[in-house]
């Protein structure tokens, strides 16, 4: 399940920042932005949170995902365009020989943690 490394990398990237907090929160929400071209399943990546976060000091966090969609961009006619269904060909064109603009994001945003505690 590739949620479940990626839960892993982003629990990595937090904790280091979280020890660098004095004195340290409790984490109510974590802030994700992910790239449709990632593919990832929400339900999945729920549940492995859930899993790589228990009996730390994220546990029984929120994860908030703002999903990007896949743009992608015509190096003939050089326009953008939403990605639609499983092709990579330019709607306006036909021509093969696009990119993908957006889409492959994957960053953590922000976290939440309680104040004055
Ligand atoms: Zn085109």
């Amino acid at each position: 399940m590739h949620e479940f490394s990626i839960c892993e990398s982003i629990f990595s990237a937090l904790e280091k920042e979280y020890n660098t907090l004095h004195p340290r929160p409790k984490v109510n929400t974590v802030q994700l932005v992910i790239g449709e071209m990632h593919q990832v399943i929400e339900e999945n990546l729920r549940a492995a949170w859930e899993v790589v976060t228990m009996d730390t000091p994220f546990q029984k966090s929120i994860l908030t995902i703002t999903w990007k969609p896949v743009i992608l961009f015509c190096n003939d006619c050089k326009k953008e365009m939403p990605k639609r269904g499983l092709m990579f060909v330019c709607a306006h064109c036909s021509s093969r020989n696009i990119e993908i603009k957006e889409g492959r994001e994957l960053y953590i945003e922000n976290m939440g943690v309680d104040k004055d505690e």
